[in-house]
């Protein structure tokens, strides 16, 4: 793998250098991965089905509450937050509120030469009752 590429395949796929990061796979990841992120909990999004025993998984706290109350899964996973920083494979993955649902996040990928911002493609720039709108990155 060389370059950029990104590309929808039951769910978003990054590929930069020899990092691969996925992003709501709706089916059970293929390949090798450097991390699966999850945006948020609607079903549209998840697949907990798909996710057992996938790792490094990224997700919100409240996404994950969100699956467990709803679909009986619980899925380990890297809790991350509006503001976080976590480092896999010395990418920097920053979350940011989506403004969408509870819990909902929005991510960019930083590979150090490129910087990627990634949605689940459901979010919303105007604050809303219970949530704020979401940051720009
Ligand atoms: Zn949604």
């Amino acid at each position: 793998m060389n370059g950029f590429r990104a590309y929808y395949d039951d769910g978003i796929v990054i590929e930069h250098g020899n990092k691969r990061f996925i992003i709501d796979p709706l089916r059970k990841p293929g390949g090798s991965f450097n991390a699966v992120l999850i945006t948020h909990g609607h079903r549209d999004h998840v697949n907990p089905r798909a996710l057992h025993k996938v790792s490094p998984l990224v997700m919100s706290s409240e996404t994950a509450a969100i699956i467990r109350a709803r679909d009986g899964d619980y899925l380990r996973h890297f809790a991350v937050g509006p503001g976080s920083r976590l480092i896999i494979d010395d990418v920097v993955i920053e979350s940011f509120n989506a403004g969408h649902v509870i819990g909902s996040l929005s991510y960019v990928l930083d590979f150090g030469d490129l910087r990627v911002g990634v949605t689940g493609g459901d979010f919303n720039v105007e604050p809303s009752i219970l949530l704020d709108g979401a940051k720009g990155a």
